[in-house]
């Protein structure tokens, strides 16, 4: 925590300090939390894994931090397993919000307070607090940054006057339908988007605008790597380029990256405008090679610290800060959340944005 830049320190968790009311399992007094993430073929969910493992360790709980490898029934298991050994709080990043249902149900008779983590559990009351981003901004950033690319707006959204006319082809992708994440990066891109399809500006030539057209299973990149493919020879065999693509994450980006090679676009005047989300290394890397033109910022460390915050919150018996009691309704209520802003990351603002917040070091990048 020290290492954080002051500024960012949204919750104080000196104002706690002490974990729990000891009594639990494990080596640490303040007793066991378990913390379940969705899978390690994504590197955000690792420093994620890692950040919150740190940061309770440090408020002296024992951690039981598993990951799932994408695998519904072993989330389930691994959360079964950690009410078992008497968790006494639980911090969850679900890989299908809609599947925990039963097990967030034992969890609550155990009396275990449940923090849903980045991504909103659907479908059950039995989820205390959501901490999370501006998911909605975060797809209104993804949409202003290829944007950007094409020389439309500045970042921040604001038209650039003069800009070229068009029509400029883009093609969508977003992310998995069993993640919610996916329809609010989705929403708020195409919120910035619909308007330029409207003017005809943008045009998405293959004709594949609707979520259910353009989701990606698992944020999958080998899956968005084929839809890519398939879409190059069935909508652009006839000589046109395809000048930009919306992507939600990373993996995907790298995954459409691979299919444009594969197709014979090489870098300069062709190649598209790609966004991304996570701010990943290698994609980080495509970003100063000019392969992939942007990503989204989202610090986990901050978003760890929040999570944390929040457990040691309800296990002090006190009220966990929040900013959003609107906007994220699971399906049987509307579930508190503190929300943290996300920023886009260009060429030109690697160093400001990631060297000098200490998320990356420039040997990382470099190397
Ligand atoms: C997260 C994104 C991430 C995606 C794929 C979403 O729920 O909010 O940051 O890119 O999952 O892992």
């Amino acid at each position: 925590l020290a290492t954080l830049a002051a500024g960012a320190m949204v919750i104080s968790l000196a104002a706690c300090s002490s974990g729990g009311d000891g009594g639990g399992e494990g080596a640490g007094d303040g007793g066991l939390v378990g913390v379940a993430m969705p899978t390690k073929s994504s590197e955000r969910w690792i420093n994620d894994g890692n950040a919150v493992k740190e940061q309770l360790e440090a408020e002296g709980f024992t951690v039981d931090l598993q990951y799932a490898e994408d695998d519904i029934p072993m989330q389930v298991s691994q959360i079964e397993n950690m009410i078992t050994k008497g968790a006494k709080a639980l911090i969850v990043a679900s890989i299908d919000g809609t599947t925990l249902t039963s097990v967030l149900q034992d969890a609550a008779d155990a009396d275990i307070p449940v923090i849903a983590y980045d991504r909103l559990i659907r479908d059950t009351e039995n989820v205390s607090y959501y901490a999370s981003f501006d998911n909605f901004k975060v797809g209104q950033q993804q949409a202003w940054s290829l944007l950007n690319g094409l020389g439309l707006v500045e970042l921040d959204g604001t038209p650039i006057e003069g800009a070229p006319a068009g029509p400029f082809n883009v093609e969508l992708f977003a992310g998995s339908l069993d993640d919610n994440n996916a329809f609010f990066f989705y929403d708020g891109a195409m919120d910035v988007l619909q308007p330029l399809i409207d003017s005809k500006t943008i045009v998405v030539k293959s004709g594949q605008t609707d979520i259910e057209q353009v989701a990606t299973l698992r944020w999958d990149g080998e899956e968005a790597q084929s839809r890519m493919e398939n879409i190059l020879t069935s909508t652009y065999s006839d000589g046109s380029v395809v000048n930009g693509v919306l992507s939600p994450y990373d993996g995907i980006s790298r995954g459409i990256i691979s299919a444009l090679e594969g197709s014979g676009y090489s870098l300069g005047d062709t190649w598209p405008a790609i966004s991304g989300q996570d701010a990943e290394l290698d994609s980080v890397k495509a970003i100063v090679a000019g392969e992939q033109y942007a990503t989204i910022f989202k610090d986990t460390r901050k978003l760890a610290e929040v999570a944390v915050s929040m457990t040691l919150a309800l296990l002090n018996g006190d009220t966990p800060e929040i900013n959003n009691t609107t906007d994220y309704d699971n399906g049987v209520k509307v579930v508190d959340s503190y929300l943290l802003d996300s920023a886009i990351v260009v060429k030109d603002n690697i160093t400001e944005q990631l060297v000098d917040s200490g998320y990356w070091t420039q040997a990382e990048i470099d190397g």
